[in-house]
């Protein structure tokens, strides 16, 4: 415990050094992660980003492939055009199905519509539309007047894909990854749809923002800005351009992070709490014991050491001046007619009184040496490694002191004087109840001569000899 007290700064600075360190290195590791993680998810987004827009685009492909097919297929076709109109829709449809199945495409499907005489342009380009998670591409193809009714035999041609579901799960992070696609077939206008990823799945839906591309597009994979990756993919044969782009991740990335790590920093977070607990407590038991310390060793007054501190204090610079050989100086004060003080001015002034005198001491006092309080108005001053004459010195100063100034109370000015009794250590035989004896009758004497002056060992022997 007396380790705890004699060292308490020390420890105080290394108990706040440890909390503020280890708060620091919180907040330096989850920042790296922050940035590790964000880094991660980053180059999943693009992985991912890269996996399924080449895989989207050639699904697109693959169905316009097969659209493009149904001119080509019904130019070689000799339609049994009857007068002019076309009876027998059935042959023609049947040969595009077949066309369509050998191109391998799963989800297509055809039929023959009659549509007024107006009809449309033919043949005309596939339409791109979203419909229940699916990506559909409808095309039509005039196949000639109707016989009966006057109409137009349309043959509607409809393929659709499914977006990949992923074969591995993304980090939670970028699960619900956004790709925003941009898709221009050819000459003609772009068309926009999303590509949707929650958990493992991945499904299309209708553009919820439409973009414009930029004009110049380099094929490939880039980032365009802080976390928002592009790919572009383009078709030189078909002319089939594709932008897709990614949500930036960085906007949410934080809210996104925190959910992530949830757990993590709930536990780091409830460590960092235990431990800041755990040095709360050690602190307030350095204070504490300090405090007690304090209560034990100083007198309350004038914040001194108290007499049973002193007399400690003082046995230990007697030892450390035993090992050392160097010589020191003892001192008793008394404050002259004190008494007279607290009669003429009241106790609390006699308080005031005793307080200035410690501050009249403490100001002409080196910082090693040791000042105490023993009692009354009776103070005692060592002071190591110093001979008589520095001793007298420090006495003389402290007079000087005394005879310029004057406590404040209230309106008053209240001076005081003091009588020393002065006496230096005599070495190894001269223990510290000699000294303090000796101090003492030296003081008493100092008190005999008219008091307001120090009696040393050498002014009392020339005393006796005069
Ligand atoms: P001398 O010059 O011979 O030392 O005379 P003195 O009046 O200083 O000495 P004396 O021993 O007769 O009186 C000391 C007084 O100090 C008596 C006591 O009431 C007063 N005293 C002791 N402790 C305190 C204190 O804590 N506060 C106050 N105000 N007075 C105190
Ligand atoms: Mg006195
Ligand atoms: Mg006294």
């Amino acid at each position: 415990m007396s380790l705890v007290v004699k060292h308490g700064k020390l420890l105080r600075g290394l108990v706040y050094g440890v909390a503020a360190l280890f708060c620091l290195i919180g907040v330096v590791v989850v920042e790296d992660q922050f940035h590790r993680q964000l880094g991660v998810f980053q180059d999943s987004q693009a992985a991912l980003l890269r996996q399924h827009s080449v895989a989207a685009f050639e699904r697109v492909q693959e169905q316009l492939d097969g659209h493009r097919l149904q001119p080509a297929l019904l130019s070689g076709l000799e339609l049994n055009l009857n007068g002019g109109c076309l009876e027998e829709p059935a042959r023609v449809f049947l040969q595009g199905w077949t066309q369509l199945r050998s191109q391998g495409l799963r989800a297509a499907t055809q039929r023959v519509q009659a549509w007024p005489e107006s009809g449309i342009a033919s043949p005309q380009a596939p339409r791109l539309s979203v419909v229940d998670g699916t990506l559909q591409l409808t095309s039509h193809i005039d196949l000639g007047r109707a016989c009966a009714g006057g109409e137009r035999l349309v043959l509607e041609t409809r393929t659709e894909s499914h977006a990949l579901t992923l074969a591995r799960p993304m980090p939670s992070l970028a699960a619900d990854l956004v790709l925003h696609v941009a898709l221009q077939p050819g000459a003609q206008p772009a068309q926009f749809f999303d590509i949707v990823f929650h958990g493992e799945q991945a499904e299309y839906r209708p553009s919820a923002t439409a973009f414009t591309p930029p004009a110049e597009l380099e094929p490939g994979l880039a980032l365009v800005s802080e976390g928002r990756f592009q790919m572009v993919l383009v078709d030189e044969a078909t002319g089939l351009r594709a932008v897709y782009r990614s949500e930036p991740l960085g906007q949410d990335g934080l809210q996104r992070y925190l959910r992530f790590n949830a757990r993590e920093l709930a536990l780091i977070l409830g460590i960092t709490l235990a431990l800041l607990g755990v040095l709360g407590f050690l602190l307030h038991t350095i204070g504490l014991s300090e405090r007690l310390h304090r209560l034990s060793t100083r007198d309350f007054l004038t914040g001194l050491y108290n007499r049973r501190a002193a007399l400690e204090l003082a046995g230990a610079e007697r030892a450390r001046a035993l090992r050392s050989g160097r010589g020191f100086c003892v001192l008793q004060l008394d404050i002259d007619h004190f008494k007279r003080v607290n009669d003429s001015f009241g106790h609390d002034a006699g308080d005031i009184v005793l307080q200035f005198f410690a501050e009249c001491l403490r100001g002409v006092l080196r910082e090693q040496d040791l000042l105490a309080r023993m009692g009354g108005e009776e103070f005692l001053v060592l002071l190591p490694e110093t001979d008589l004459l520095g001793a007298r010195q420090m006495a003389e100063r402290l007079r000087y002191v005394l005879h310029t100034t004057a406590a404040s109370y209230g309106q008053q000015h209240i001076a005081v004087t003091c009588s020393l009794g002065l006496t230096a250590w005599r070495g190894v035989d001269d223990d510290l109840p000699a000294l303090l004896k000796r101090a003492d009758q030296l003081l008493y004497q100092a008190k005999q001569q008219g008091r307001d002056r120090c009696v040393d060992d050498q002014s009392a022997a020339d005393t006796r000899a005069v």
